[in-house]
């Protein structure tokens, strides 16, 4: 009798589960905390399903959002704006940067901090083209680079000289340093060298003495260290650019490479250093704050308004917490692109595309950060950092 019961609850339970399931088709039972099989998805607890049809690739799965909220485009930036991570293409001649100032009108940038490691004569040179602009004599500065490579003895003596020579020549800071520091840049002697070489003490110093900020790209995004599998929130990306993947058999580790950061900012306390892409912290601002309490670090939000954008109450606290440590920098020179910074920054419009659907499978909300946070993420902030840049043109 027992028994009978038993078989009775069972096959109803089974029962169920096949009327949850499409007529024909059985699903896969999982127990708690099991993934689904693949190909399979999780249609009621614990019970996972194929869909009738073979499933898209992600490539061609273009949902279209059916939401209708309130759309506020900002093609120009609200103020004038200072693209601090600046790489705008040839600006060696008159032409070439009357084009550009074309381009920066159309999106409200006021100033371009061209962040390519220029040097030398070339430095000279585009100063030169640059003060010889009328238009644009007072929209365009130029970062100078520091050659890392072969560092080992005379080094520091030979790259300090030439950083006093850059700086005579028109230099406003020293950037963007690149991830290859770090990555893979060697010493003399063969050896990595290392974010927090004490043998490049000299340069930082030199950097302080000279009022020098120094914009530095450390790193890439977490996941490009990690395996590339269905987990990996940039597999995308990494399948599309092979190239960005960095296995822990050829590479130092994310953790690693952060330590060596942290260290370098948090011993030279007298130079000023600004974390690109927000140090690839924006998908952690607690991980992120703990850096921005070192007093001499700053933060550039270039290409990782994927980040920023996907949280958008806590964004938003971020950058009134640490409003006076953020520069807004863009980093590839697209100026159909920079409206969506705009778009992020000063609206609280909500569950809008991104430009670049390889960087997130997400979409993007408003910050609506205040005018005064906007001022200065603009430009009131890179003012402060960096002698030598013209004043004209923004608000008092
Ligand atoms: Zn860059």
């Amino acid at each position: 009798m027992r028994h009978q019961l038993v078989i009775a609850v069972v096959s109803l339970f089974v029962v169920a589960a096949q009327a949850v399931a499409q007529p024909g088709r059985s699903g896969t039972r999982i127990q708690p905390g099991q993934e689904c099989p693949p190909g399979t998805t999780e249609i009621r607890p614990n019970l996972c399903q194929a869909p009738e049809t073979a499933a898209p690739s992600i490539l061609d799965y273009r949902p279209k959002s059916t939401l209708v909220t309130p759309v506020h485009l900002v093609p120009k930036s609200k103020f004038p704006s200072i693209d601090f991570h600046g790489h705008p293409g040839d600006i060696s001649n008159a032409e070439a940067l009357e084009r550009l100032g074309a381009s920066m009108d159309s999106i409200g940038v006021q100033v371009m901090i061209a962040a390519n490691n220029t040097s030398g004569e070339q430095l000279k040179n585009t100063m030169a083209a640059i003060r010889a602009s009328a238009k644009m004599k007072d929209r365009v500065r130029v970062l100078t680079g520091i050659n890392l490579r072969d560092v080992g003895p005379g080094w520091a003596e030979r790259a300090v000289a030439q950083l006093e020579a850059d700086v005579a020549a028109g230099a406003v800071g020293v950037g963007e340093i690149g991830k290859g520091f770090g990555l893979s840049i060697t010493k003399a002697d063969g050896s990595r060298l290392k974010l927090d070489d004490p043998e490049l003490k000299p340069i930082w110093d030199a950097c302080a003495r000279l009022g020098l900020p120094v914009f530095i790209h450390t790193a890439d995004p977490q996941e490009f260290f990690k395996n590339i599998d269905l987990t990996n929130e940039r597999w995308l990306e990494l399948a599309l650019f092979p190239g960005r993947r960095f296995p822990p058999d050829r590479f130092p580790s994310f953790e690693q490479l952060m330590t060596e950061r942290d260290n370098l900012f948090r011993n030279n306390p007298k130079t000023t250093f600004v974390a690109a892409h927000m140090g690839w912290q924006a998908n952690d601002l607690t991980r992120l704050a703990k850096l921005l309490d070192l007093p001499n670090v700053y933060t550039e939000v270039g290409a990782v308004l994927y980040d920023i954008g996907r949280q958008p109450r806590g964004a938003h606290d971020f950058f009134v917490k640490y409003q006076d440590r953020i520069l807004f920098g863009k980093d590839s020179f697209q100026p159909e692109e920079y409206p969506y910074y705009w778009r992020v920054f000063e609206t609280a419009d909500e569950y809008f595309d991104y430009y670049r659907g390889y960087h997130a499978f997400w979409k993007l909300y408003g910050i609506a950060l205040p005018d005064a946070v906007l001022k200065k993420v603009y430009y009131q902030n890179a003012l402060k950092l960096m002698k030598g840049v013209p004043t004209s043109g923004f608000p008092k």
